[in-house]
């Protein structure tokens, strides 16, 4: 069956041809109930499909979803890989561990956020100590997210943008927008004021579903940076640490934010940073990564992320600009052609093979 194929034009067929790939692989499946629906009043969830043993020492966790709109690619290399044999045949005590949809919303309803305006991957801070600042983002945030979403407001956005880049540079505006801010509940990359839905339940899945582990690996599926269907590779474990070296011997050319080597901004409060903390607590090796395949260009994106933003603040899901807005954010995070898809799921399973070695080895 060709690739795209397994690739869906909504969370609700995601869900169900993932439901269905789970079960013709004999896999076990669990299901995590959203309290929020979707727009046509579905029911959301993440589900969980288990490929070997209970209590397996090694695992590796796939995720697709982390950014909503983003799951169109998770969840295609995960349904594409279950339809191909992967977990199949399996080295002994090694589970796999296929986690669709963490933020089912975000996927529902072609957002980034959760239904709490969050962005999962900035929540996974410690909430009961002083939140990290951004001030850069404070200064420029009537700039970033406008009150009128007009061809105006846009250029008067673009302007103050390219004046900050001219005193500061271009990696510095895109950390100001794009690293994590804690101070505009309604603004764009928020990190929420608490653990959101999605948190607690990631934490609750590994909290439940890796008794007896103990190696973990993890790919997390991400869009938006980069060139089209190209997978950066990208690690925050500290350059030089004994997970970083792992990483690389994992996957072969790895980037590090923090090290400058990344498309993406330096962040905090990410899954991967969360997860590594919570592993550590409990004696779990653990390696963890984010594979993000290229789309349209960074300033197309992080527009289509302001654009919806706008419209889910101040704006109309059901009239034609509404529309025109929720099309931008699809096309910004999934390529709807086949040979993006193809690039995604060879890449993508090459990193599941070489994560199953690495557990292994
Ligand atoms: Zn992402």
């Amino acid at each position: 069956m060709p690739v795209a194929q397994h690739f869906s034009t909504s969370y609700a067929e995601a869900r169900r041809k993932f439901g269905d790939a789970a079960a013709a692989a004999g896999a076990k499946l669990a299901e995590y109930r959203s309290p929020s629906k979707g727009p046509g009043g579905e029911a959301l969830a993440t589900d969980v499909a288990r490929l070997g043993p209970e209590g397996a020492e090694r695992v590796l966790i796939t995720l697709s979803a982390t950014h909503g709109a983003e799951g169109f690619c998770g969840s295609g290399i995960q349904i594409a890989s279950l339809a191909a044999g992967f977990g199949r045949q399996l080295p002994a005590g090694t589970a796999v561990l296929i986690v669709h949809a963490i933020n089912p919303y975000g996927f529902a309803w072609i957002r980034r956020v959760t239904e709490e305006n969050v962005d999962l991957n900035r929540n996974f801070v410690d909430h009961t100590k002083p939140l990290p600042r951004n001030d850069a983002y404070d200064e420029l945030a009537d700039a970033i997210c406008p009150a009128e979403w007009t061809d105006a407001a846009l250029a008067a956005s673009r302007a103050r943008f390219a004046a900050f880049t001219a005193a500061h540079g271009a990696a510095a505006l895109q950390k100001a927008i794009s690293g994590g801010q804690y101070s505009h509940p309604d603004g764009v990359f928020y990190g929420g004021a608490r653990p959101v839905w999605a948190r607690q339940t990631l934490e609750r899945i590994v909290g439940e579903q890796l008794t007896g582990a103990r190696r973990v690996g993890l790919i997390d599926y991400h869009t938006g940076l980069g060139p089209y269907g190209h997978g950066e590779q990208i690690v925050l474990h500290p350059g030089g640490s004994a997970a970083y070296r792992r990483a690389e011997q994992w996957f072969g050319t790895i980037t590090n934010p923090a090290l400058g080597t990344s498309t993406s901004a330096e962040l905090q409060g990410d899954n991967l940073q969360g997860l590594a903390a919570i592993f550590a607590r409990r004696g779990i090796e653990f390696t963890g990564m984010a594979l993000e395949y290229g789309t349209l260009s960074l300033n197309e994106v992080l527009d289509a992320v302001r654009a919806d933003n706008w419209l889910h603040h101040h704006g109309d899901l059901a009239s034609a600009k509404g529309k025109r807005l929720k099309a931008q954010i699809r096309d910004a995070f999934y390529c709807d052609k086949d040979d993006w898809k193809e690039m995604l799921v060879e890449q993508g399973m090459r990193a599941q093979q070489g994560a199953l070695a690495g557990l292994a080895g």
